[in-house]
């Protein structure tokens, strides 16, 4: 499931063939996703100019010359695939279309850029840039964790008195927006904090030393992401999903990797979901 270093790594493969450029022509080729699409999708997305391409938490969002704007959202097993640009970023030739090719985006350079969904929890949407804040997906989200407004003075109050562990608190996405269960699991890790421990329990001090450990978390995600689109542009045009090394997600019973620590990584399920800490540095 890609999270945030995987939608921006997606947005800034997206950005040199959608920034600035026309869409010369959409298709939708059913009438849904994971909710039903707006009504006209493909003829209020055809001939719009896309002025900038954002990211707000896991969304990315094309403000359009019409005013509106298009919310995509990669689900569980979106994929976005980028053809046929003759400005030379992506080499590929146009593939064969596949079963779960869902919109089309046929832009005026030529390019073209594929959203497939196997899995069909992916979204798309169109509303109105001015209140695009307001959308029911947008509007309860916390403040952007590589943003300005998530800071310590945020983090503390938010965190104040609260009884849930630190990893349930990490992932309300009304505390901050974007974060999941990866890279929620290496920034406590970094911040030397067992996931199951009460949020409200932390000291002010060891939470407002997470807030800069978890954009570095985020940075460094992003910059392997950032190589990874350096690479497929010889490869095969899919962005957002590339190669990365977890110091303890997916790493359970394997040495932890903190100098002069002899611990195994564990694991444990909170909520249904796995968390891999070390039980030696974590506490
Ligand atoms: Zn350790």
């Amino acid at each position: 499931m890609p999270e945030l270093p995987e939608v921006e790594t997606v947005r800034r493969g997206l950005a040199p063939v959608m920034e600035g450029h026309v869409i010369a022509h959409a298709s939708v080729n059913r009438p849904d996703l994971r909710w039903p699409f707006p009504p006209r999708m493909a003829e209020r997305l055809t001939g719009r100019r896309v002025q900038a391409l954002r990211r707000r938490s896991k969304y990315i969002l094309a403000d359009l010359d019409s005013g509106e704007t298009l919310l995509i959202h990669l689900g569980m097993s979106g994929r976005m695939l980028v053809s046929g640009d003759p400005l030379g970023v992506f080499v590929h030739d146009h593939p064969a279309p596949e079963k779960h090719d869902h919109v089309v985006l046929e832009m005026e350079t030529g390019a073209r850029i594929t959203f497939n969904d196997p899995r069909r929890f992916g979204a798309m949407d169109l509303m109105d840039t001015a209140t695009a804040e307001a959308h029911k997906l947008l509007a309860a989200l916390g403040p952007e964790p590589l943003g300005n407004d998530f800071n310590e003075p945020h983090l503390v109050a938010a965190l104040h008195g609260r009884n849930t562990p630190i990893k349930a608190a990490l992932l309300d996405q009304h505390i901050v927006a974007g974060l999941g269960n990866i890279y929620v699991c290496e920034a406590l890790y970094r911040a030397r904090i067992h996931p199951g421990r009460k949020a409200g329990r932390i000291s002010a001090r060891r939470v407002a030393a997470l807030v800069p450990i978890i954009r570095e978390v985020l940075a460094d995600a992003i910059s392997a992401g950032g190589s990874s689109l350096r690479d497929f542009r010889q490869a095969d045009g899919e962005l957002g999903y590339f190669q990365h090394s977890f110091d303890v997600y997916g790493r359970e019973g394997h040495p932890c990797r903190t100098p002069g620590c002899e611990a195994k990584i564990r694991r444990i399920v909170q909520s249904g979901r796995s968390s891999f800490y070390c039980p030696s540095c974590q506490r």
